[in-house]
């Protein structure tokens, strides 16, 4: 192994030396230290100093099956001897990108035939744009440009995905978002609709939609984007009545539907996608994360038969794709990551066993005296931190309720992450009653020790 033992004050000093975080505020690093994190198995990661941690978030929403899963490196150290890289570019193939594809249209609804593969869900989305514009021109109506997303919505950080996102802190760093994305309202109602009844809220903010399309002119609006549940946004989850009516609006004015599956695909909400679940039947479903359970990178966008079929009429070339588009290693962990998730059925366990479980045991944190609101949906689900549980008046920015909340967490032996004013947990979808049992009495330990810092009752 080319990684020499060092301690953790020795990873942190050079890690503040030479190594640039993602969404970090560089300075702090440089104060504080970051955590180092060296090994993990099943649902726990170990940090340097050897403490074990239940990894309530899947490293980034993403390890499905859990850590450790030796046929995973089996299959990667195969296929890096057969092929360890070729590219898909100018009419060339391989056995591993073309052999998953299948299989990947295999658990898709039956009019999702094609798959464009991709590196990360950033390159997704913007592969998603491309192909959106592309098939509107090919249509002849090249003036259907605007693709409507909402604010509070995660699509990921290149320029394209970051201006899909609707995150205006985001934006404002790079002057975007770019041309051509708007956004509209999102479907929270702890939140936003609390005064409102939440089916009443949820047909409000999908008509929206509507309204924004009326607003700009049905023939100028290529495509509506958003994911099943919010992820990043704080693990939002839309009333029942919001997607069957996104879904009539889309029909109605003839524009495409994406549904972002990043997070939601590959089984986190009990399905194999967040789609399946809410029973709506997207043109375009960008996927990463979960489809390989975060062993090795890798992305792409599934494609409907209504863009495939245009697109593969196109008499010009689609100028758009990566070297890594398909790279035979990620598509052979891929294709394992889909075997095990099959063969073990977890996506049943999901469903039938752990997310019942997960969204018994998390209703009784709602109890507690910090706590505004519990959601779960699948395995995905957010606390709610509020100063006073009958008006939902919050914190103060300064309190640093959330970040206190998630270090207690840390410090004793859970990861969940903070947004905003909540804690955000979504455990590998493998976990046991068991490992739900110790997930939600540490996350109560954890709001105790918060509330005793902040001075609640
Ligand atoms: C994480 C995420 C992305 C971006 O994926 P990367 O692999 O980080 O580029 C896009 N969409 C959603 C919904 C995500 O959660």
């Amino acid at each position: 192994m080319s990684i020499p033992a060092r301690t953790r004050q020795e990873w942190q000093a050079l890690d503040a030396q030479h190594n640039l975080h993602p969404f970090t505020t560089f300075k702090e690093i440089v104060d504080k230290g970051s955590r180092i994190i060296n090994r993990a198995d099943g649902v726990y990661i170990y940090d340097v100093d050897g403490n074990r941690i239940l990894d309530g978030m899947s490293g980034l929403w993403c390890v499905n099956i859990g850590y450790g899963r030796e046929e995973l490196v089996q299959a990667a150290a195969r296929q890096m001897r057969e092929l360890p890289f070729y590219n898909q570019f100018f009419q060339c193939s391989h056995p591993p990108a073309i052999e998953l594809a299948r299989q990947l249209t295999e658990i898709t609804q039956p009019h999702i035939n094609h798959v464009f593969f991709t590196g990360s869900g950033s390159e997704s989305n913007d592969t998603v744009l491309r192909m959106v514009w592309r098939y509107w021109s090919v249509l002849g109506q090249p003036e259907r440009r605007i693709v409507i997303s909402r604010k509070n919505g995660y699509h990921g950080s290149t320029l394209g995905g970051a201006s899909l996102g609707g995150f205006g802190v985001v934006h404002e760093q790079f002057f975007g978002p770019i041309p051509n994305i708007v956004h509209i309202g999102q479907p929270y109602w702890y939140g936003e609709g609390a005064d409102q009844d939440p089916a009443a809220f949820g047909l409000a903010r999908a008509r929206e939609l509507e309204a924004k399309i009326l607003e700009l002119g049905p023939d100028k609006v290529a495509a509506f984007i958003g994911e099943p549940v919010q992820g990043a946004g704080g693990v939002i989850v839309p009333p029942e009545t919001y997607w069957p009516e996104i879904q009539r609006i889309c029909d109605k004015y003839g524009i495409l539907l994406i549904t972002d599956e990043v997070i939601c695909g590959f089984g986190r909400l009990g399905s194999w996608f967040g789609a399946d679940h809410y029973g709506v039947k997207p043109d375009l479903m960008p996927i990463a994360k979960g489809l390989t359970s975060g062993y090795i990178p890798l992305g792409g966008v599934l494609v409907g038969d209504r863009v495939a079929g245009v697109l593969k009429r196109d008499d010009d070339e689609f100028f758009h794709g990566f070297t890594y588009s398909g790279h035979p290693v990620a598509c052979a962990v891929a294709a394992e990551n889909l075997r095990i998730l099959r063969e073990e059925k977890i996506v049943e366990h999901v469903r039938d066993t752990a997310a019942p479980y997960f969204a018994e045991r998390m209703s009784e944190l709602a109890e507690h005296p910090l706590v505004g609101e519990v959601r779960t949906r699948g395995l995905m689900g957010a606390i709610e931190l509020v100063r006073n549980k009958a008006t939902r008046e919050r914190f103060p920015a300064e309190a640093n309720a959330a970040m206190t909340c998630r270090e207690h967490c840390f410090r004793n032996g859970l990861v969940m992450r903070a947004v905003a004013q909540s804690m955000i947990v979504a455990p590998p979808l493998v976990i046991t009653r068991a490992e739900i049992d110790e997930l939600v009495d540490k996350a109560r330990r954890c709001l105790d020790l918060t509330a005793r810092d902040l001075g609640v009752h």
